[in-house]
């Protein structure tokens, strides 16, 4: 999922993080309910009382898709597999959970627990929405939306297309009888292409019928389900091929070493814009003190170059996030992206010999994609 999203908290170690899409669903449901929803059940309610009644159960909808996710991430934590954050987003809600796990039975088990959530969920609204007296009118409309909405999360979910979460209980089921993840992840995605194209093509079929904002919806999602399918093998057929290289093979060794003293705009000046160099390794009497990228220098403002020392800027070794030249490249691009970092120095021995970018690493991927090796 492309940027875009800002953080609003922390949840058993997770960072939760909401995309601007998110906005664009929180109102159309909330307009859905206040407008069409409360009404045809309460025509005696006011405005007032349907769009508060509307917002809280939007509130309580976007909470159960959290905790859906929430509980795929704390079903990975507990499985070993750190979780970076849960965004929510135009479809729902998606975890970023670290790596694939490690065997059939970890990944069953993560897939099942989030429509768990959402089906116990459902439950316990409409077991409130049964046992409620008829004079609560408010809740007795919000709970039975919500058990209803929750229960179809979790039915929907578990449509055997990958990567929705039937998709993932299948992959695991398949990698489970064959040993055999890449296949598994092959055949899962294949089928989740498919779901993906019948998704679009009822829509299509909506639209013709005259349900057009059903239909372009219904269609959106299965081009969104048929990217994230075919995007999904990709990754993992990438992550397979990165396995087999290690860092050493992309390393660029040209590193400049720098007196701690260097002003930032000399830097920029004499190294930086003649040369198109990256790789600047602060050094003080032979040792590697930290190292400089572009990253750095962005954050001083401009005019403040003649006067900065690149000591200042730099990222001392101790705190800089390292690789060392015998790991595997999927491992380079794990942390690349777990701390966010376009280039990442290579050290061995206490001495950083080179530095990786992210760049290289996609130019590497590149060329052996369209050499198909
Ligand atoms: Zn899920």
């Amino acid at each position: 999922m492309p940027g875009s999203s800002f953080p609003i908290g922390k949840l058993f170690g997770i960072s939760i993080r909401l995309h601007f899409s998110w906005f664009f669903v929180f109102a159309l449901v909330t307009w859905a309910l206040t407008t069409q929803y409360f009404p045809a059940l309460y025509p005696n309610w006011n405005l007032a009382t349907s769009i508060t009644t509307g917002v809280i159960t939007s509130l309580l909808f976007f909470a159960s898709v959290l905790a859906h996710e929430m509980m795929h991430s704390v079903v990975a934590q507990r499985s070993g597999i750190p979780v970076k954050s849960i965004t929510l987003f135009i479809f729902g809600g998606v975890s970023q959970i670290s790596r694939e796990p490690d065997g059939p039975k970890v990944e069953l088990r993560i897939a099942l627990a989030g429509p768990l959530a959402s089906i116990v969920l459902g439950g316990i609204f409409w077991a409130i929405w049964l046992t409620l007296p008829v004079t609560f009118e408010g809740i007795i409309a919000v709970t039975f939306w919500l058990g209803w909405i929750n229960l179809l999360l979790g039915v929907f979910n578990l449509i055997p297309g990958f990567p929705l979460d039937g998709g993932r209980v299948l992959r695991s089921l398949l990698w489970w009888r064959t040993g055999n993840l890449r296949q598994a992840t092959k055949a899962a995605s294949n089928i989740g292409r498919g779901v993906g194209f019948l998704f679009i093509f009822g829509g299509v079929w909506l639209i013709f019928g005259g349900f057009w904002i059903n239909g372009i919806w219904i269609a959106f999602i299965g081009w969104f389900l048929q990217n994230a399918a075919a995007g999904s093998y990709q990754q993992l057929a990438i992550q397979e091929m990165l396995k087999d290289h290690t860092a050493s093979e992309i390393i660029d060794r040209n590193c400049l070493l720098l007196p701690p003293d260097t002003t930032v705009e000399k830097l920029v000046n004499e190294h930086i814009l003649p040369t198109g160099q990256h790789c600047f390794i602060v050094a003080e009497d032979g040792h590697p003190r930290g190292f400089v990228s572009l990253q750095n220098i962005k954050t001083v403002p401009h005019k403040l170059w003649p006067g900065k020392l690149v000591r200042e800027v730099m990222t001392p070794l101790d705190k800089l996030s390292w690789v060392r030249p015998d790991v595997n490249l999927a491992q380079v691009m794990n942390t690349l992206s777990q701390h966010d970092l376009s280039q990442l120095p290579v050290v061995e021995d206490g001495n950083i010999v080179g530095m990786i970018s992210r760049d290289n690493l996609l130019a590497f991927i590149n060329t052996r994609g369209k050499l198909g090796i």
